[in-house]
C-alpha cells in the first residue's frame, strides 16, 4: 500500500467518522480535489479496508454512499485512539522516508472486525427478536423455535414486503422482458436480435437471428410456455455449439422455460429473473469464441457455469432497466416508483436467516468430507453447528440423513457450497461494473466478453476470472447484495 493511499484512506475514514449524515461522493471529490471517478474509487477502497462501512454509489438518495450505523458507531467508539495511533505511525514512516507498514490498516481493520459477530448472524439475531415479539402477540411464550421462524417470517414478509402480484404482472409482460434481456445485451455487447421466420419444433417457439455489426453471430430460440410434454424448470441448451475447427460454425442456442401462456403472457418477478438467468447462459454460448465445439459455451466446471447466468440477473435489478422496459402492457405507463422500490427491497428480505441456514449446511458438508469420515453423523453435525454459534431458532436446511444433495449421489459431495460460491462470483463480477462506471460500462463489458463469455472451457476458471477482475473474487459484494454488510 502506498503512503498516499493509506493516508488518504485514513483521512477519509476520519471525515466519515465525524459525520452522522454520511459523506457524498461530491464532498470527497471536493475535499481531495479529484474527479468523480476517483472519488468513487476512494470510497470503494475505504469500504474494502473497513468492511463495516456501507457504501453505495449512484445518483439517487437511496444509493448515495454513507456509513452504516454500525460502522459509524465502531469508528467513533474505538476509532479515535486507533486512528490517532495509525496517523502517528504514518507520520513516522513519512519522516523516515520509508514505505508505510502495509499491515497497519489491516491490523486496525481486524481489531474493528473482532468487535462484532459476523454480520449475517447478527442480522439473523435482530430478525429473531422481531419474530419473537410477533410470537408473543399471539400469546406464545418460550423461545422462538426453528419451526416458528418460517411461519412468522412469512407473516412479516406479507406485512412488510408483500407485492401485489396482480398489480405487478401487467408491467412484466413476456415480450417486455425479452426486450429487456435483448436490450441489455445490445448495450453491453452490441448484439442485435431480428425475428426469424423458421419452421420450429413447436408453434410456441420463436427464433431470432443474432448479429453484430451486421455479421451473423448465432440463432437464438425461445421456447417459453409450459405444456404437458415438457419437464418442469427452465434451462438453456445448444443445438449446435460454436466452433472454428474443423469448420466455422455459429451456435444455435435455446432457452426453455415454463411460463404460463396468456394473451398477452404476463410474468411474475421470479419468472422475469428466470428469463434473465437462462439468457445469461445463452450469452455464454452466443459470445463463445473458441476453436473446438467441445470446449465452447457452457462447457465449464459446475461452480463456474452459473457465473454468466447469475451475473446477468443483476441487470434486471438495475433500476433504469425496469424503468425503461417494465411498462404497463395496456397503457404503456412505466412502473410506479413505489412499486419498483418495494420490488427491489423485497429481494434482500430475510437474508440473515437464509445465509446462516445455507452456510451451516455447506460447512457441515465440507467438514464431513475432510479427513476421516465421522463415526456418528449427527454428533459431528451438532459439533459443527455448535462451533458456528448458530442462533437457537436456525437449523440446517437439510439435516444430514436427508441432505439429498450430498448423500443421494456423488455430484454434490463436498460441493454444496457451490451455489453460494457462484453468488460470490456473480456479485463480485457485477461490482466490477459498478466500480468502473455503472452497470453498462463498456470497458467492463468488453473485458467480461474477452476473458469469460468468449472463453468457454478453454482455460482454468480461476485464470479466466483473474484476467477479468485482476484478482480472485472477494466476499464483500455478496454481503452488500444480501443487505448484510455491517
Ligand atoms: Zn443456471
Amino acid at each position: 500500500m502506498s503512503f498516499a493511499k493509506a493516508r488518504d484512506l485514513l483521512r477519509l475514514a476520519q471525515m466519515a467518522a465525524g459525520r452522522h449524515a454520511g459523506v457524498s461522493l461530491a464532498e470527497i471529490a471536493e475535499e481531495f480535489a479529484v474527479d468523480h471517478r476517483t472519488a468513487q474509487r476512494m470510497a470503494r477502497a475505504l469500504e474494502d479496508t473497513f468492511p463495516g462501512i456501507e457504501i453505495a454509489t449512484g445518483e439517487d438518495r437511496r444509493r448515495r454512499w454513507r456509513l452504516g450505523d454500525a460502522g459509524l458507531g465502531r469508528l467513533q467508539g474505538v476509532g479515535d485512539a486507533e486512528l490517532a495511533a495509525l496517523e502517528m505511525s504514518l507520520r513516522a514512516a513519512r519522516r523516515e522516508g520509508r514505505e508505510v507498514d502495509a499491515g497497519a490498516l489491516e491490523r486496525l481493520r481486524d481489531r474493528l472486525l473482532a468487535q462484532m459477530p459476523p454480520s449475517h448472524a447478527r442480522r439473523a439475531e435482530a430478525d429473531a427478536e422481531i419474530l419473537t415479539a410477533m410470537m408473543r402477540e399471539d400469546g406464545i411464550n418460550g423461545d422462538l423455535e426453528p419451526w416458528d421462524w418460517r411461519y412468522y417470517s412469512e407473516k412479516r414478509r406479507q406485512a412488510e414486503h408483500d407485492l401485489d402480484e396482480a398489480a405487478l404482472k401487467p408491467y412484466l409482460s413476456l415480450d417486455a422482458m425479452i426486450a429487456a434481456a435483448f436490450g441489455c445485451a445490445n448495450r453491453l455487447f452490441g448484439l442485435e436480435f431480428t425475428p426469424l421466420d423458421l419452421p420450429l419444433y413447436h408453434p410456441d417457439c420463436r427464433a431470432w437471428e443474432v448479429t453484430r455489426d451486421g455479421r451473423h453471430v448465432a440463432v437464438f430460440i425461445g421456447d417459453y410456455f409450459a405444456r404437458g410434454s415438457k419437464r418442469s424448470g427452465a434451462w438453456c441448451s445448444s443445438m449446435r455449439g460454436q466452433a472454428k475447427l474443423p469448420q466455422v460454425q455459429g451456435p444455435v442456442v435455446i432457452n426453455v422455460c415454463n411460463f404460463a401462456k396468456g394473451d398477452p403472457a404476463l410474468l411474475s418477478y421470479d419468472d422475469a429473473r428466470t428469463l434473465f438467468h437462462e439468457f445469461g447462459h445463452a450469452l455464454h454460448h452466443l459470445l463463445s469464441d473458441v476453436s473446438y465445439e467441445s470446449l465452447s459455451g457452457t462447457s465449464v466446471a459446475r461452480d463456474f457455469v452459473e457465473l454468466p447466468s447469475q451475473l446477468y440477473e443483476h441487470w434486471l435489478e438495475v433500476p433504469e432497466v425496469l424503468e425503461r422496459y417494465a411498462t404497463h402492457v395496456e397503457t404503456g405507463a412505466p412502473m410506479p416508483p413505489e412499486m419498483l422500490d418495494r420490488l427491489l427491497k423485497a429481494t434482500t428480505y430475510d437474508m440473515g436467516f437464509q445465509t446462516v441456514e445455507y452456510v451451516a449446511s455447506a460447512l457441515v458438508d465440507l467438514t464431513f468430507h475432510e479427513g476421516a469420515p465421522p463415526e456418528d453423523l449427527m454428533a459431528a453435525q451438532r459439533d459443527v453447528l455448535d462451533r458456528l454459534g448458530l442462533p437457537h431458532a436456525i437449523t440446517m436446511r437439510h439435516a444430514s440423513p436427508h441432505f439429498a444433495h450430498v448423500f443421494s449421489g456423488d455430484g454434490y459431495s463436498s460441493g454444496y457450497y457451490s451455489y453460494m460460491w457462484s453468488e460470490v462470483m456473480d456479485a463480485d463480477a457485477f461490482a466490477a461494473f459498478e466500480e468502473a462506471g455503472g452497470a453498462f460500462d463498456t470497458a467492463q463489458a468488453r473485458a467480461l466478453e474477452r476473458h469469460i463469455l468468449s472463453q468457454g472451457g478453454s482455460s482454468d476458471p480461476a485464470e479466466l476470472y483473474t484476467a477479468f477482475r485482476g484478482r480472485l473474487p472477494g466476499v464483500e459484494a455478496l454481503l452488500r447484495g444480501r443487505g448484510l454488510a455491517a
